[in-house]
């Protein structure tokens, strides 16, 4: 051992003739200082290695790879220093140089030509900075949403307060899922909970009046298909009660699919059953004798100048009877006026039950009445009157202590004759076989000739 330090630090261990001044000292420190430079040079493709491995994001992957290459080479010809000072290896020596060489220029100008993007990559100072930036934007679009969600939570809570306080039912439909939102108070017009339904459209068909459930659909479909813009119609509704509602349904459609197809369709619906209680009443008033309950002189003229424009249309028969209570003057003068009403109401009874559902009976006068056949020949006509005659001169009117009233009436018939007749003519013809029966003796038939 002590022979082997003696032989390393001796002149005799250096191979060449001048090199390192024959000292031991500063040969040593070359070859050391190179093998260090190598390994640390070799070691730092691994680094970059490990850096690319866990950085995949990082780009100019070639030009790192590049770089190690650069390394290597370097290292390597670190190591041909160390060999050549004992073997004359200059030739690979000198090819390892070479390369080194030439790794070492591209590396160079690749260097150059990666710079531009080199310098845009922005600093951590920069980083941070932008970092802030977006953070105080994203505070301050959290802070806009906030506001706008409380905004948009105020507005809906306004609207339901005003569908509540305008009681006005809402209705939502997702036309393409068959969906239905309703609010609470659409419910509530017709007795449940909103829970109670069904959120279908099935469940407002079932809701509606079987005879008005038609104009109902047909309204909705209307828009739908595009033939109207708006639904706005009235109609009755059935409540849990049994009752009926009548329902102001007003739409429109608030949503189209890219072909135009309506996708969505939203409507109120306002309960009007008071109004159109009054409406009824009032219609009822403007059309039907109070006393008798049959049609006034004004909605008989209008009734039957509709069957007469059909009847002339379709070239079927119609008849109108003409009646008039024989004696009635009296009937008023011995019992009174309210013994002489109960005989009109009596009178108007006895005619709905003898005639038809379609035959219209008109109170014309004071105790005169018409009566419109349609479809109805002179010849049925006749029987239908005789048998009206009848039943009033058989019926008893029972009144006050036991006694009792009966009454005769006088019929006159004129009917559809010829397709240039109107209302009036027909009216007139029947009058004057009234008077005829009158003149002829009174509870009688009589018919035009
Ligand atoms: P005729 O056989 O010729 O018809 O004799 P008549 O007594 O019936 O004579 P007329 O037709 O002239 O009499 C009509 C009477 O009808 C006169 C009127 O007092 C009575 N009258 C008309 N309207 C009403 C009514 O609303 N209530 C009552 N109680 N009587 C009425
Ligand atoms: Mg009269
Ligand atoms: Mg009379």
């Amino acid at each position: 051992m002590e022979s082997l330090f003696q032989s390393i630090g001796s002149r005799s261990f250096i191979p060449h003739g001048y090199c390192f001044s024959w000292n031991p000292a500063l040969l040593w420190t070359f070859v050391s200082s190179d093998a260090i430079i190598s390994v640390s040079y070799f070691s730092i493709p691994f680094a970059l290695l490990y850096f690319s491995f866990k950085r995949p994001d990082i780009q100019q992957r070639k030009f790192i790879a590049l770089f190690g290459l650069f390394i290597v080479s370097c290292g390597i010809t670190h190591i041909f220093e160390i060999l050549t000072i004992w073997s004359p290896i200059y030739w690979a020596n000198a090819l390892s140089k070479s390369i080194t060489a030439l790794v070492s220029l591209i590396t160079a100008v690749m260097l150059w030509r990666i710079m531009p993007a080199a310098l845009n990559v922005p600093s951590p100072q920069q980083l941070e900075n932008a970092n802030r930036q977006l953070e105080e934007s994203k505070e301050l679009l959290e802070l806009r949403v906030e506001e706008r969600t409380v905004a948009l939570s105020n507005s809906e809570e306004q609207l339901r307060l005003v569908l509540e306080g305008a009681e006005l039912g809402f209705w939502d439909w997702n036309i393409i899922s068959n969906h239905v939102e309703r609010n609470e108070q659409w419910a509530r017009m017709l007795g449940y909970t909103v829970q109670e339904i069904k959120n279908t459209t099935q469940q407002w068909a079932d809701f509606i009046h079987p005879d008005d459930r038609k104009i109902a659909l047909e309204s909705i479909n209307s828009v739908v298909d595009g033939r109207s813009s708006r639904h706005k119609l009235e109609y009755r509704m059935l409540h849990k009660d049994g009752s009926i509602r009548w329902v102001l349904d007003q739409a429109r459609v608030m949503g189209y699919d890219s072909n135009g197809k309506p996708t969505r369709m939203s409507g109120i619906h306002s309960d009007v059953t008071e109004r159109k209680q009054i409406e009824l009443r009032l219609q009822q008033q403007a059309h039907f004798d109070f006393l008798t309950g049959a049609c006034n002189r004004g909605y008989f003229i209008e009734r039957a100048e509709t069957e007469l424009a059909r009847s002339i249309r379709y070239n079927k028969p119609l008849s109108v009877l003409m009646l008039d209570i024989d004696f009635f003057k009296t009937v008023n003068d011995s019992h009174g006026h309210k013994v002489g009403d109960a005989v009109l109401k009596n009178l108007v009874a006895i005619c709905q039950q003898s005639l038809r559902e379609i035959d219209i009976v008109g109170r014309i006068g004071g105790e005169e009445f018409a009566m419109l056949l349609p479809e109805t020949d002179k010849e049925k006509a006749v029987d239908v009157a005789e048998r009206l005659r009848e039943a009033v001169s058989t019926n008893i009117i029972p009144l006050e202590e036991g006694l009792h009233l009966n009454v005769t009436v006088s019929i006159g018939i004129s009917s559809l004759e010829s397709m240039d007749d109107n209302l009036a003519v027909i009216l007139s013809h029947a009058d004057k076989a009234l008077y005829q029966a009158k003149h002829t003796g009174r509870n009688k038939v009589c018919a035009a000739a």
